[in-house]
Parts: C-alpha cells; structure tokens; sequence
C-alpha cells in the first residue's frame, strides 16, 4: 500500500534512480503519483493522476538533473486520487510524502486553520506537513520539530521530509508504517521496503518506531526521540533483485503459482520436524485464535480445521479489523497465532498488540523478514516464499498453508496424536510431484476459463475444509477478474441463495473432503436441478463415479491428506481466475483498487 522512496545522492540521477525505485513499488498498489526533486532553484514538484509513466511523461520536458529526491505512489485514503491530493506535500518550509493515516486529522487542522495556515488537498498528509511546519516555527532546531510534530500527531506514518533550506537532505521516521534506510556508495535511501533499492544496494537498516534518520549523501545519523544520537545494525538483504522480475512469464501472478511447489517443499523440509516449534507449547494452551485478514484468514480456516480436527484444540479464526474492536476473552492459555504476508498488516498489528497486552503468547507466520510482525510476535515463524509481487497472493497463501499443516503436526506430536509420522512425512515430501502435475493442467484451465469468463456471477460451494478451499477461489476471481462470485458452504446454499442459480450459472463445486463427498454431490444435483453449469473439482480416487449426471466440466486433482489437499486445490483455482482475468483483459498484477500490503486500517 502506498510506497515511499527517498534518495540522496553524490552525483545527479536521484529523480531516476526514484522513478526506479517508485517502479519496483508499484505491486504495493497505488492510484497516483508524485515527486519532489532539488534544483539550484528550490525544490521542484510533479505529480500525477494513475499510472508511474504519467508522471514519466511530464517529467520527460524538464531538466531533472538533482542530488536529491523524495517520490511517492499515493493509495488514496483521505480525498480521491487527484494531482492535488497526490504527494508530495508542500507546507511553508516543509516538502513531504506519507504513507499511512493521520487519526486526529481534523482536530490538527482546525487548530492549524485557526493559526492561519490554509489548505489545498482533501489529504490528511497536507494537515501532517502543516503541522511539522508549525513546530519548526517554534522550534528551529528540525529533529526537535519533528519530534514535536509527532508526538501531536495520533494514526500511522511512514515520512521521507525536506526542509526548505536544506534541500539534499532527508529526515525519515515511522510509526505503524514501513520504512527502511538503505546505503550504497553513491548516495543513501530511505525507501517502503528493499524492493525499491535491490538494483543499487542490498545493505539496509530498520528505522524503528521512535527513531529518526538524517539522511545525506555520504553519511545518515540515527536518534531516539530526546535526540540522543544512536547505533544501528546495517543488514544485508537475502532477496536478490532478479526476484523482483517475471523472468519469461507473462505476469508476476504466473510466476509466483510456478514458484509454489518449490516454496511448499521448501517449508515441508525445513518444519516438518524444526525443533524451534519446540518453544510453542501446545499442551499448555486451552484455545487458539487465530487472526488475519483476506486470503491469509482463507488459510486461517485451513489452519483451524487442521488444528481442531487433528490436534484437538479448539479455534476461533477472527478478522483482524473485528477482533481488535470485540471482547475477544483472552486468558493466559490462549495462544494467538497472527498470519501476515507482509507483516505490516496494519489490523493484524492492532490485533496482537492488544492480545500480547493482555498476556497472550503470539505466534506469527509471516513472509517478510524483518517486519514489524514478525519483530513484535514472541515466535515468528518464517514462510520464506520470497518476494510476492502480484497483488493478489498466490504463493503467499499456499506457504501459510503448509506452515498451518506443520503447526498442526508439532501440536499432534506434543499431544501424542500422531501415529504413523514417516508416513505422513513422506506425503508431505512427495506434495512437490503432485503440486507440479495440477500446475500442468494448463489446457483444463483455460477451457473453464472461456466458459466462465463472460459471465456476471459465479458460485462456488464446497463443505468442510473444501468450504474454506472456496473461499479463496472466489476471492482470487474477484479480485483479479473482477467478476462477481459468491462462495458457500454447499449445504447453505438452500436456505437462501439458491434463488439466484439459473439456467446457465456457472458453479464451481468442490468435493476433495472423503467424508462429505456424498453430501456435497447432493447438493450439487440441487443446483444443477435448477439450471447451474457445473464445474466440478475431485481427487483423483473418485474418478470412478458419474460425474457426466452433474458435471459440466471436471477438474480431477491428486489425491492426499488434508495436510496438503488445499494446496492444490488452491492452485487449481488460482489458475482458473488467472485464465479468466487474462480473457477479460485486466491488469493481473495490478488489480484496480487493492493493494499489497494494507499497512493502513
Ligand atoms: N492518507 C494519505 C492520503 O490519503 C496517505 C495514503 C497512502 O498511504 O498512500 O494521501
């Protein structure tokens, strides 16, 4: 959501090397975009409305040679995406960009108003810079200023800031936003994440909360809120900058399902039997509740399936947006566990700081290394699936899902309810062949695809674990076809929506679950009764029975456990939406509206 690069450099490319760097941030999502650059005239200003290259082309008549920029890609969250409310931020003395929500906003502005001061945007950015501007008016020494500004200031903030008279310097500082600092020869970065700088240095440094950076060419001087100068660890980025490529596919979504039978071994290898897992005591909890938001609350209800149904503990998956607000009774034998691709989910942050306020253990499972999450969970528990940049998750949620299955497993052991454990590890290991054999299904995927995607609606219903494996299907054809589709558990669909299937709607069911085969073909006849044309997703061990009586279409997976089921059949549907955007012609990687990782509330 939103990216921020900031860059200061010994020579004169800085407004390339930010446009570079604002590319590489354009999978967070964004409406429009900005840049304010140094000249021997005073900081010059260009924004634009929608896409990076429109604000290439009004950049391509002007002299941009500069030591020194700041750049933005804004995802609107006060105004709508227009030039003016798009960043950078002038304000008196003070230029700025800003990732994140200003709370107290108004309240801020009000009392700016009645000191004189007027505004241009609908932003609640405009009322920040105002009021950083104030402070410096009574206090001219500018980290002082800032400081001050921010301990007015309520919400979330990641801030790239140039003063007036110091034209190639950057002041940087964050709360409950991401922000890194980044070093290289040439010149020093303060940038959303290690995306934005791959191409010129993998040598980073965390700007935590309550900490301010200096940022000039050569050298950046970090301080803790009294000013107080302090030492921070420079790390090395592990992710290389050819991750951030498509490397020969079409899309960064079809690269990253590719990538996810490697990803899911990888996981099934590392934590099968990690004895980290070990500080995890499952016998000591009487409850999980388990916290996320979109698709990583998708894999949350495979989590909770698995670990209710085979390590017999009970668990409530909530919201994150929901669960900060509710009476979430929380004891000292509850142990939440948070997933966050990013880990920067802003709600899911809200969510464990107050579980952990109220003595919760919190287990993380999160991708990003180094994140916020990841550093305030008492355990975190790595994915390592690399870096995602199609907005919608592919490989992120897959990798949840196998550390869910491995979650589940530590707890049986601990529990003393695993009885043949080679066996399951040998499925386990075995899920790279089978998840590279539904990939292959290409061709069956597309022939859905071109009976679907000129449709309005579409249904999917499954039940049990396959209810929860639907509702990732549908989210990922919404959110990348922006086709309508709704996902029931099956047996529901009779006491309401069953009035909507006429002849000719499409509905994708899903019956992997053994046990509730029968039932779920059942009421597909229901919908079939009444019109429905059926694509129907099985394993491969019930190939045998008449699926020409109910089904128009079939996809017919590899069986295995409910370790790894979903996995696949996640996959399968990932590429059925992934065909039926690409007929419709939508921009995959970059669906209108969404962003990446939604580091605000
Ligand atoms: N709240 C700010 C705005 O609407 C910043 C949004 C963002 O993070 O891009 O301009």
């Amino acid at each position: 959501m939103c990216g921020i690069i900031g860059y200061t450099t010994k020579k004169n490319n800085s407004v390339e090397v930010a446009l570079a760097g604002l590319k590489n941030l354009e999978y967070r999502g964004y409406d429009s975009s900005g840049i304010a650059f140094s000249t021997p005239d005073g900081l010059k200003m260009v924004k634009a409305k929608g896409k990076i290259s429109n604000l290439e082309e009004k950049l391509k008549s002007m002299d941009t040679t500069s030591s020194c920029a700041i750049a933005h890609t804004r995802w609107a969250t006060h105004g709508e995406p227009n030039e003016t409310n798009a960043h950078p931020h002038k304000v008196g003395k003070i230029t700025l960009v800003h990732n994140g929500i200003i709370e107290n906003y108004a309240t801020l502005k009000k009392e700016l108003i009645k000191k004189g001061y007027t505004f241009a945007s609908e932003t609640d950015t405009e009322v920040a810079t105002a009021y950083i501007d104030y402070c410096f008016s009574l206090e001219k020494n500018k980290l002082q200023a800032i400081v001050n500004a921010c301990k007015a200031i309520r919400g979330s903030y990641a801030f790239d800031i140039i003063f007036e008279d110091e034209p190639n310097t950057i002041y940087a500082t964050r709360k409950d936003s991401p922000l890194i600092v980044g070093y290289s020869n040439e010149g020093n970065f303060a940038a959303s994440d290690i995306s934005a700088i791959l191409a010129y240095t993998n040598k980073y440094t965390l700007i935590q909360e309550g900490e301010y950076a200096r940022i000039t060419s050569s050298v950046v001087t970090f301080y803790n809120e009294n000013l107080q100068e302090i030492s921070k660890e420079i790390k090395t980025a592990t992710w290389d900058a050819a991750q951030y490529q498509k490397n020969g596919y079409d899309h960064f979504m079809l690269k990253e399902i590719y990538e996810q039978p490697k990803v899911v071994q990888d996981i099934f290898e590392r934590y099968f039997d990690d004895c980290t897992y070990s500080d995890i005591d499952f016998t000591k909890f009487d409850k999980i509740h388990i916290v996320a938001c979109g698709s990583a609350m998708h894999a949350a209800l495979i989590g909770k399936y698995l670990l209710q149904t085979y390590a017999k503990i009970p668990v409530t998956t909530e919201i994150a947006s929901e669960y900060r607000y509710s009476e979430s009774l929380i004891t000292p034998t509850t142990l939440l566990i948070v997933v966050s691709q990013s880990g920067e989910t802003a709600d899911t942050l809200a969510a464990l700081r107050l579980a952990k306020e109220q003595g919760a253990f919190v287990v993380g499972i999160v991708n990003a290394v180094g994140s916020t999450i990841a550093r305030e969970v008492n355990k975190c528990i790595y994915t390592y699936a690399g870096p995602e940049i199609a907005v919608a998750t592919t490989k992120g949620y897959t990798s949840q899902v196998a550390i869910f299955s491995t979650l589940a497993l530590n707890a049986m052991k601990q529990k003393g309810l695993i009885e043949d454990e080679n066996a399951i590890k040998d499925e386990l290991l075995s899920i790279k062949d089978k998840l590279d054999y539904t990939l292959s299904l290409r061709d069956t995927y597309l022939d859905i695809a071109k009976d679907i995607y000129n449709h309005n609606d579409l249904f999917f219903i499954g039940r049990g674990i396959d209810s929860a494996i639907c509702m990732e299907g549908s989210l990922k054809l919404k959110e990348i076809s922006y086709m309508h589709s709704e996902s029931y558990s099956a047996g529901e669909l009779k006491h309401g929506t069953i009035s909507l299937i006429e002849q000719g709607t499409p509905v994708i069911a899903i019956a992997t679950n053994d046990n509730l085969f029968e039932k779920t073909v059942s009421n597909i006849k229901e919908t079939k009764a009444r019109g429905s044309y059926t694509i129907f997703v099985t394993t491969d061990d019930h190939k045998d029975c008449h699926f020409e009586e109910f089904a128009d279409k079939t996809i017919i997976l590899p069986k295995t456990s409910d370790f790894t089921q979903a996995i696949l059949d996640v996959a399968s549907l990932q590429l059925v939406a992934y065909e039926t955007a690409k007929l419709r012609d939508c921009d995959i990687d970059k669906p209108r509206n969404l962003a990446k990782s939604v580091t605000v509330e």
